[in-house]
Formats: C-alpha cells, structure tokens, sequence
C-alpha cells in the first residue's frame, strides 16, 4: 500500500513537473505565435501577429475592432466597403497620390528613420508619396498604441496607423501597415485563393478561424502573389504549431515577405491609383 502511494506521489511530482515545463518553456506562446528555426524567417505578419496576440485585449475596445488580425473595423462608423475603389487616397494632377501624415513625437530618431524607410519601401517603383502634414484634411496619425493595426483605406479626416514601439516599428511591419492604409487586405483574403493556398482549418485557433475569411476584394487582374507583403505566413495563428496556410502543389514556395514589397505589391498599388508602373 505505502508502495503504491509512494509511486503515486511520485507521479503527481512528475506530472507537475511537465506542466511547470509547458507552462515556462520558452517556446510556448500565444495562438500564432511560432518559433521560428532554419531557413525560414518571420514574415512581417508573423511579426504582427505576434504583437497584436499578446496585446489582444487591450487593442479590442468597445469601438475599434479588428479585422483578419490587424484591419481596424470601427463599429462607432459604418464599415466602408472598401472593396472597389471607394476608399482611394486622391491622386494629385501631377500623377502622385500623396499621403499627409504625422508623426508621434514619442518615436526618437531611430525609430523615426525605421518608419520613413517604410514609406520610402512603399514609394520606391511607385506613384505613392508620403508628405509631412501641412494643412491637408485628410491624413494619416501615426502613434505608438497597442499593437500595429490601420484602417483600411482612406477614410476621410484623421485616422491612426498604430505602430508599437518597439515591436511595430520594423521596415516590413510599417510597410505592411501602410498597404492597408492604401486599401489593401491580405493576399489569401482573395476571392480566388481556394486556387493557390490550403487553408488547414483544423490546425488554426478556435477563435482566430474568422482572420481567414474570404473576400470580395478586386484582384486587379494581377497574379495570386505568394510573396507578398500582405500574405499570412504558413504557421499564422496555428494551434498548436501545425501549418494553417499551405502553397498548392508545391509546399516550398515561400508565404509572404519578410521586409520589402514583393514585384507584384508594388504593380497592385499602382494598378489600384491607375499610375503608370515606374522603374525607380
Ligand atoms: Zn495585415
């Protein structure tokens, strides 16, 4: 009997002793959360993601929600379908479309240079230019909230672009950031992407499954783009660390981008604001 007991007590000691071990490993993490080994790098989304996971509650108010992850919905406003082009920023007559923006003084000087690279990353080969507000009605509030989120397209007025610091202001999180800004979802939102991704819906979170939804988005007559700037990572809010979004036919291809536009997000932009492509 004292021998049984013994070997109970041992076990209890034992399991708690795995539980401590899951509990403080330093592997574990929120949902979407992946430790990241080999070759593979954290695309910018993975970075996001895990930013805005451990921020969760503190981003979602009673006002703003968001959408696929880091989209702000802003339930004091009705949703504007930004599907078309309805939500453009206004394109100058000199062909540029320029966007007005502020800067929270709390950002110092590295992280100011690490935010203007992000906009000199979207403007590069494209129509965009990020100005200083002046006067301009409409422009865009960068600040160091909680997480790194921005609404979808031009909305009239002031609207925030929230970058964290630190963990928001990175080349490719900014420009990411600032595809949404211009009117862009993610790339596997895409009404077509049944085509090109498996979407591995036993693997994903319970209550992240809504961040792949499909929508009607305009494709631009453009190609499904698996290197874009604005598409999920294949472990992007995984359970339990198994893929969610994997290439059809060839599970190699890479998913998304690490820190620049990819060759087709930068067509998409000017595709969007009808400007010719440039080389520069
Ligand atoms: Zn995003």
């Amino acid at each position: 009997m004292e021998r049984i007991i013994l070997l109970c007590m041992v076990s209890i000691c034992l399991s708690a002793v795995q539980a401590q071990k899951f509990l403080f490993n330093q592997k574990w993490g929120p949902a979407g959360y992946k430790e990241w080994r080999g070759v593979n790098e954290e695309t910018a989304m993975d970075k996001i993601i895990k930013t805005n996971e451990l921020k969760a509650t503190q981003i979602i108010d009673g006002t703003t929600t968001l959408r696929e992850g880091d989209i702000a919905v802003s339930s004091g406003r009705p949703p504007r379908i930004c599907f078309a082009r309805s939500c453009l920023w206004s394109k100058s007559v000199d062909g540029h479309v320029y966007i007005a923006y502020n800067l929270s003084p709390e950002y110092n000087e590295m992280d100011t240079m690490l935010i203007k690279t992000g906009m000199a990353n979207i403007e590069q080969g494209t129509c965009v230019r990020f100005v200083p507000r002046t006067h301009q009605r409409d422009y865009i509030d960068i600040q160091p909230k909680s997480g790194c989120w921005s609404y979808l397209g031009a909305r009239g007025g002031r609207q925030t672009v929230s970058l964290q610091i630190p963990n928001c202001v990175q080349v490719g999180v900014v420009s990411h950031e600032f595809m949404h800004t211009l009117g862009f979802v993610h790339e596997q939102s895409r009404l077509d992407r049944d085509n090109y991704v498996t979407i591995m819906w036993p693997n994903i979170s319970r209550d992240r499954l809504r961040n792949f939804e499909k929508f009607r988005t305009d494709t631009l007559d453009l190609p499904y783009d698996y290197g874009s700037i604005l598409h999920f990572g294949k472990y992007a809010y995984s359970q339990r660390g198994e893929p969610t979004v994997l290439p059809k036919d060839n599970s190699n291809i890479q998913l998304g981008q690490t820190s620049s536009l990819s060759h087709i997000d930068r067509l998409k932009i000017n595709r969007l604001y009808n400007c010719d492509d440039m080389d520069d």
